[in-house]
């Protein structure tokens, strides 16, 4: 597989919601707070993060659903299906987001990946790639 350049494109797992990102992918983390892994139902959350106006919804805002997981965070999904489309942090990076990876449509290749919040992981799963983990 080939790098592909930015616009991607996503959706959700029932294909109502779909957006579109027209910046190059930056910070990709896998995180493994208890949070996330109860939010996506997986070990971790593999997430992307762009500038908060280079990610935009084309199709099925209507049907998106905001959760304040704490009081640093929202995380916004499909109400139909439940998908996580969206995390966004106060503070720091608020003008950035964070949108999970597995939403992808377009093909996407990250050359820098990170692993977060290991000191949370669950204890069933071995993280066996190479690449950095911070806990
Ligand atoms: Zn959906
Ligand atoms: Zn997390």
């Amino acid at each position: 597989m080939t790098p592909t350049a930015p616009p991607y494109h996503g959706s959700c797992l029932c294909s109502g919601v779909k957006y579109q990102v027209t910046a190059a992918i930056r910070a990709v983390s896998h995180c493994h707070c208890t949070m996330c892994r109860k939010a996506h139902g997986a070990a971790f959350g593999s997430y992307g993060s762009v500038p908060g106006d280079a990610h935009v919804f084309i199709a099925g805002e209507e049907l998106l659903r905001r959760y304040a997981s704490s009081a640093q965070a929202t995380r916004t999904f499909c109400s139909v299906c439940g998908s996580p489309m969206l995390w966004q942090g106060k503070g720091h990076y608020a003008d950035w987001v964070s949108f999970p990876l597995s939403t992808l449509d377009t093909p996407y290749l990250a050359p820098k990946q990170k692993h977060i919040h290991t000191a949370s992981k669950a204890p069933w799963y071995d993280i066996a790639d190479h690449w950095p983990q911070s806990m």
